[in-house]
């Protein structure tokens, strides 16, 4: 279904960027690969499924760097059909203990790095007038938790500007869409149930148990391949016009 278009897909190197960039290259679209750590191993996995991968290393807190990137793909692929804001990071604490540089951090990479990639997209999308802006968003774009000041205040704001961009795109071929996961058992998440394993005297497994209760009705994880499935589906003609929604993949948390 995607043969010929080009994928960029942030923080692509672990987790759910992984599991997006895999279900993406299984439609047949090349990929451009980006985030930190070992990039080699997963970009054989992405390449062992027959199309073109390319990695660049841009920091997504730095916009001339995403810039560098989002010229590489031009030069790489002729431009970006398909873009996945993906790239992430999480800090927990009270709003008074919260390091300003890791609020500062939080807003660049969760959210202010989208309006970059995204400004830097739209006109190859236009001139083609196909393209599709994916935002992953999180149950925390919807509704907020206790200590996660930065994050929740990003992901609410990458919720607005896809309602933003899809309105400005709505009479072209361009779509814009955010993914809200709920819990998905990613590095992001290990770091949450083991430093609540410690602080609470418990096990990792009574941890994940607690974790998952709190928020998540069905008590079971969203994978990564399940949130790859909902970018194909927002890739394929059935979406067309599915246009500027935050769409929950959470195990009922946000129906709560
Ligand atoms: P992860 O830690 O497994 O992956 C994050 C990716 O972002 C990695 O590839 C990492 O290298 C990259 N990254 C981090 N900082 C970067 C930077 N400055 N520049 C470039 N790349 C950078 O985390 P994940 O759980 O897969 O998270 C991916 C996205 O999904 C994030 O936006 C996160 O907020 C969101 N999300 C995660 C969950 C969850 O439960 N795991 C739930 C909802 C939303």
């Amino acid at each position: 279904m995607l043969k010929g278009k080009t994928a960029l897909v942030t923080g692509s190197t672990s987790g759910i960027g992984l599991g997006i960039a895999i279900e993406l290259a299984k439609q047949g679209a090349n990929i451009v690969m980006n985030g930190f750590g070992d990039h080699e191993g997963p970009k054989k996995e992405i390449e062992a499924l027959g199309v073109k991968v390319e990695y660049h290393g841009a920091d997504m807190s730095k916009p001339a760097e995403i810039e560098a990137m989002m010229k590489f793909a031009a030069e790489k692929f002729g431009g970006v059909d398909i873009l996945v804001n993906n790239a992430g990071i999480q800090y927990v604490a009270p709003i008074q203990d919260f390091p300003p540089e890791r609020w500062d951090a939080i807003i660049a990479i969760n959210l202010s790095s989208a309006f970059h990639t995204s400004r830097l997209a739209i006109p190859h999308m236009k001139q083609k007038n196909w393209g599709r802006i994916i935002n992953i968003a999180s149950a925390h774009g919807l509704v907020a938790s206790k200590e996660k000041s930065a994050y929740v205040a990003a992901k609410h704001g990458i919720v607005g500007l896809t309602k933003v961009a899809a309105l400005e795109l709505a009479t072209s071929g361009v779509t814009a869409n955010a993914i809200c996961p709920g819990w998905v058992l990613t590095p992001l998440v290990q770091k949450q149930i083991d430093d609540r394993a410690a602080k609470e005297g418990i096990t990792v497994d009574q941890a994940t148990r607690e974790l998952l209760g709190e928020k998540e009705p069905s008590l079971q994880f969203t994978t990564p391949e399940q949130l790859g499935g909902l970018a194909v589906f927002f890739c394929s003609p059935a979406a067309d016009n599915v246009r500027g929604q935050a769409w929950a993949h959470d195990g009922g948390w946000t129906a709560q």
